[in-house]
């Protein structure tokens, strides 16, 4: 007998029809012999219905209130899921996050889990019940609901495979894996049997949405081997965990990330302490900095440019306005731009990698704006409208041969 943690997102128990087809996997899962504790997501789009309903009534909604109405969406799917089970004859309780113990930071809308605590889950697993728990979700010391960020439930199951030393953790989506690109605009995409914890995090940081980047975050740090697999065919999925094989392949993904802005600072003083300056003012707001460029203006000046994500552009601005003296002109923001990545442990040792990426998109007339590079990834920032045939010309570049 093993304990498996099964997590289906939304698009997975979008109806009656999918909620009943998720219920069978479970049931035939608890029927082999197995303890179940299932997280589901809310089904379909219902959490941006909430964002939007939200929004209908106030731009500015305060954080507590969004959470309380976005943890509704994950109530709904969780009771209806677990009907689903009783129907098909199996014992079956449904607990919302708090009640499953997922202890976060007070931090509403991206809380991160503190720790949980287990003793109810374990209780209802001795009592012989398939337990199915609200992902995206918990509680912080406040007694308040909170979310994890969106795309959260699959941290929720991660968290609870590593709690419970499950013996396997089965993230169910619409797709069949994980593929080198979105298998849903890429049709050649191919679909990775293994990946490793390090490739996987990249992927879904430089926007591969199937996994969210917390999740495989927290796979690697509690050594939890997760599978994705596909909720409407059963069919072998992929494998993140350590150490995967190779399969030939230098490149192992190409993704697009468009929730880039990208804030470009001019005429400031070519004297030390700049740089240091703008980016400890970002970090002390909490905000994220990606690719940085730096270069020699006019006059003795000097020119800053770096993206960050759409939503903190706003404050990022504001706070460069407060530390600097720096007139309006001078900050240019641009949101029309998209970051395009190949990822591959495999480039380490491979040179010429970001020359063949470069080349694909030289082919197609495609002109690069900025570039980073780490070990195992090389960005580009490109104009937004340049991006699926970015994607498409640098996956056929590796792939197509
Ligand atoms: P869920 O509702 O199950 O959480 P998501 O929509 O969050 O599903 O993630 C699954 C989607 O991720 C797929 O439908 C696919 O379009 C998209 N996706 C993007 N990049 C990839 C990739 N490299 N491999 C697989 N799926 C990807
Ligand atoms: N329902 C949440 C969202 O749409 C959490 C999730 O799906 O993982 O972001
Ligand atoms: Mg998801």
């Amino acid at each position: 007998m093993s304990l498996i943690v099964q997590k289906f997102g939304g698009s997975s128990v979008a109806d009656a029809e999918r909620v009943m087809n998720v219920a069978g996997i479970i049931t035939d899962t608890y029927r082999q012999g197995n303890d179940v504790v299932v997280v589901v997501s809310a089904q379909g789009d219902t959490t941006d219905d909430l964002i939007e309903k939200a929004y209908e009534i106030n731009d500015k909604p305060s954080k507590r209130e969004m959470d309380m109405l976005l943890t509704s969406g994950e109530q709904i799917s969780i009771a209806l899921l677990a009907m689903a089970i009783e129907k098909l004859g199996c014992p079956v309780v449904s607990l919302l996050g708090w009640q499953a113990g997922f202890n976060t930071s007070s931090a509403y809308g991206q809380a991160r889990i503190k720790s949980i605590k287990s003793d109810r889950l374990k209780a209802e697993l001795d009592h012989h019940n398939i337990v199915i728990v609200a992902g995206f979700q918990g509680i912080n010391k406040y007694d308040d609901l909170t979310t994890l960020g969106r795309g959260g439930s699959d941290t929720s199951a991660v968290a609870i495979a590593a709690a419970l030393h499950a013996d396997r953790c089965q993230i169910f989506t619409d797709v069949e894996g994980v593929f080198t690109a979105d298998p849903r605009k890429v049709k050649d995409a191919i679909k990775l049997h293994e990946i490793t914890y390090d490739e996987m995090l990249e992927l879904a940081t430089l926007g591969a949405q199937v996994l969210n980047n917390r999740s495989v975050e927290m796979a690697k740090k509690y050594n939890v081997e997760i599978e994705v697999l596909s909720s409407l065919k059963r069919v072998p999925g992929t494998v993140v965990k350590e150490v995967a094989k190779m399969e030939k392949m230098l490149v192992r993904g190409v993704t697009k990330d468009t929730d880039v802005a990208r804030i470009s600072v001019t005429n400031i003083p070519n004297i030390p302490g700049i740089a240091f300056k703008l980016f400890s003012k970002l970090a002390q707001k909490k905000i994220n900095v990606d690719i940085i460029l730096q270069s020699v203006g006019r006059d003795d000046t000097k020119d800053i440019t770096f993206t960050v994500s759409k939503d903190n552009a706003q404050t990022a601005i504001e706070a460069i306005k407060n530390t600097f003296d720096i007139e309006e002109k001078d900050i240019i923001c641009d949101t029309s731009v998209a970051k395009i990545s190949v990822v591959g442990a495999g480039m380490e040792s491979h040179p010429g990698t970001a020359s063949k990426m470069f080349e694909a998109l030289f082919e197609n007339d495609i002109n690069i704006d900025m570039i980073s590079t780490s070990e195992i990834k090389i960005s580009v920032l490109i104009d937004i409208n340049d991006a699926d045939r970015a994607v498409l010309a640098v996956h056929r570049a590796f792939f197509n041969n």
